[in-house]
């Protein structure tokens, strides 16, 4: 819930009384979906900390959530430079979008060459893009639960299982470091960071709480001990 300090008239509305917003999985940080706002359902969302938008088609106000109970509890609403843009961060229960799927945005268009992907991904420019993804993936499962997946197996069985797991992987790597079998290692090492990104995903932390942690030791004057 917020403060209503004058936030309404910071934000431009278009001529038909609407604002965009842009929905980010604040744990996640993937944009889920994009809605409109008027002036009543911003006033319901920052009064209930639940997301409010105007629907266009069906020409009402509309409680996300209120029939599917996909429901978002907004954790920050922000607003752009010239105020006419939204961005609102939550904590999305479900998916986000109507058709099932965790984000609206699940199609794309086609790159025209395979490196461009790579580009486009990230690969080249970033190292730790794969990590990103994965994050991202876990966050799909857990709101899609796709069958015969085996991370929606994973959210299924829950906690209990998920951390069994991390214990057999984590011994698992211990056993190939032993052995000085590389190849094995990696694979194990891999294996414990999947599932150990689930057990975030499953407790509610965003990776990015997990990255700040090692930065905060980062800049701690290094102690002997
Ligand atoms: P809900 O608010 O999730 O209970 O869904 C109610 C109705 O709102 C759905 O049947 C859709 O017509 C519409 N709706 C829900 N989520 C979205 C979305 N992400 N984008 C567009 N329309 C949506
Ligand atoms: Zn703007
Ligand atoms: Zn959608
Ligand atoms: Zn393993």
């Amino acid at each position: 819930k917020f403060k209503d300090n004058g936030l309404l008239e910071q934000i431009t509305l278009s001529e038909d009384g609407l604002v965009p917003a842009v929905v980010q999985d604040a744990i996640s940080k993937e944009v889920l979906m994009l809605a409109y706002m008027n002036k009543e359902s911003l006033r319901l969302s920052l009064e209930s900390g639940q997301t409010w938008f105007w629907s266009r088609s069906r020409n009402e106000l509309w409680n996300k959530g209120a029939t599917s109970g996909h429901t978002q509890q907004i954790q920050s609403l922000a607003y752009d430079c010239d105020g006419d843009t939204l961005l609102v961060k939550v904590l999305q229960q479900g998916p986000a979008c109507h058709t099932g799927a965790y984000s609206c945005f699940y199609r794309e268009a086609e790159p025209a060459d395979a490196a461009q992907t790579a580009t486009a991904q990230g690969e080249q420019s970033d190292r730790f893009g794969p990590l990103s993804r994965l994050e991202t993936t876990i966050a799909q499962r857990d709101a899609e639960r796709p069958e015969g997946a085996y991370t929606t197996y994973l959210f299924n069985k829950g906690v209990e299982k998920i951390v069994k797991k991390i214990g057999e992987e984590s011994a698992e790597v211990i056993i190939a470091a032993m052995k000085r079998d590389a190849a094995e290692l990696q694979g194990e090492a891999a294996d414990l960071i999947f599932h150990l990104m689930v057990l975030l995903r499953e407790q509610g932390i965003p990776f990015d709480n997990v990255l700040q942690e090692l930065e905060f030791r980062h800049r701690k004057p290094i102690k002997k001990d």
